[in-house]
């Protein structure tokens, strides 16, 4: 037999996934205007975005990138370790270290590089993650990249953590869990899960991409907002691409914990740092999001504006809380037709299809942002209402 060419396999199996209707598209977004985004000539309200709290083109952010990127350049020209780390780094590391309530924080070019991070700085080969099914991918992939033994437990189900853990008593172990769930947007029930990984003394690690900025009175996120602290969670992973409107992410916690990233994360030594103006932007945004309280009041009233039309006509809302208000249409051709009915309606809400989300659970994830106002919801619930006999 000869040896399968790589880049024919490749070509069949996207031939599969194309059959299966579960082909992935990308699309260009021509500019954007808050939440009025311009993609394929057309003008629409986002419902997909993650800038909760509108920061994304908050003039003061945009501002401090300007200024700083006039005064530091563009790139960092080198990686932390070698002469990429500058003063606003350190400025914006202490900004998310403060907000977090945490000893130390250390920034990184992207949620998906902190999670790796953390992971390569923690475990071993052999050692034990514990995750959420639902966990995001960057994360389950960290663990599984670091050769730890990875045990999933079903969602939000603390007790089978603690079952998990406890089967494997000799072994070091973390517990790995979302704050808020990035395609469902319901909360981890973080003290549960703190109370088990004390009992199995298992190092507890959320990934708050979704709940920094949202949650809490001050928006420091999920851990706070459950009246937990560094003691019981003492790694924090937070992104600045999603509430703050920027870019990059970073890892908080203890000292000790903090200075072992830069020993051992390989994600955090091996790459070049993220440039110093989008550090002086993500801690513009840190100060906006800690003090316009009335970004997270007016999320809250359209949230409620929004599930109280939902119900009403009957969609199929899930248990969320959050900014993040998806619903579960099951069959992925549903949700794709939903999606492009939507659009003619002058809404962007894009479906979710397996294997982002599990089998017949595809859905239309709607997010909602401090941007939108009263007659954007009312416009998305109007053009929800008349393609709703699609999947109804
Ligand atoms: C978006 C996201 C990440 C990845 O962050 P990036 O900065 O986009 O790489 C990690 N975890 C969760 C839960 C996320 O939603």
């Amino acid at each position: 037999m000869p040896r399968p060419d790589l880049i024919a396999r490749l070509a069949e199996r996207c031939t599969r996934r194309e059959q299966d209707g579960l082909a992935r598209r990308l699309h260009a977004v021509d500019g954007a205007d808050g939440v009025r985004v311009r993609r394929d000539g057309r003008t629409l309200i986002n419902f997909s975005g993650n800038d909760y709290l509108g920061l994304a083109q908050h003039p003061d952010v945009v501002r401090a990138l300007q200024r700083a990127g006039a005064e530091h350049g563009v790139g960092s020209t080198g990686s932390h370790l070698i002469c990429g780390h500058h003063r606003e780094h350190v400025w914006l590391e202490q900004a998310l270290a403060d907000w977090t309530g945490r000893d130390a924080a250390c920034v990184f070019s992207s949620g998906t590089m902190a999670n790796l991070g953390i992971m390569q700085t923690l475990l071993g080969r052999g050692d034990v993650c514990v995750q959420d099914k639902l966990d995001h991918a960057s994360l389950i992939d960290a663990a599984r990249g670091v050769g730890a033994t990875l045990r999933r437990y079903p969602h939000a189900d603390a007790e089978a953590a603690a079952r998990q853990l406890a089967s494997a008593r000799d072994t070091p172990a973390l517990l790995a869990t979302d704050g808020v769930f990035s395609m469902d947007g319901d909360v981890a029930p973080l003290s549960e899960l703190a109370a088990v990984a004390a009992r199995e003394h298992a190092t507890l690690v959320v990934d708050d991409a979704h709940g920094l900025g949202v949650c809490g009175r001050d928006g420091s996120g999920s851990v706070r907002a459950a009246g937990l602290t560094q003691c019981e969670v003492p790694v924090l992973m937070g992104t600045l691409g999603k509430a703050l409107g920027c870019h990059g992410a970073f890892v908080a916690g203890p000292q000790e914990f903090v200075d072992g990233v830069v020993q051992f994360a390989r994600s955090y030594i091996y790459t070049t740092a993220m440039p110093p103006a989008l550090a002086a932007a993500a801690r513009a945004a840190v100060g906006i999001a800690r003090r316009e309280h009335w970004r997270r009041d007016k999320l809250t009233t359209l949230i409620a504006r929004f599930r109280a039309g939902a119900t009403g006509l009957g969609l199929p809302l899930m248990p969320s809380t959050t900014p993040i208000q998806p619903l579960l249409l099951g069959d992925s051709h549903v949700a794709v037709a939903a999606q492009h009915a939507l659009i003619e309606a002058g809404c962007l809400a894009i479906a979710i299809r397996p294997p982002t989300v599990p089998a017949d659970q595809a859905r239309l994830r709607i997010t909602l942002s401090a941007a939108h106002d009263n007659a954007d919801i009312d416009h998305l619930l109007a053009a929800l209402e008349s393609v709703r006999a699609s999947f109804a």
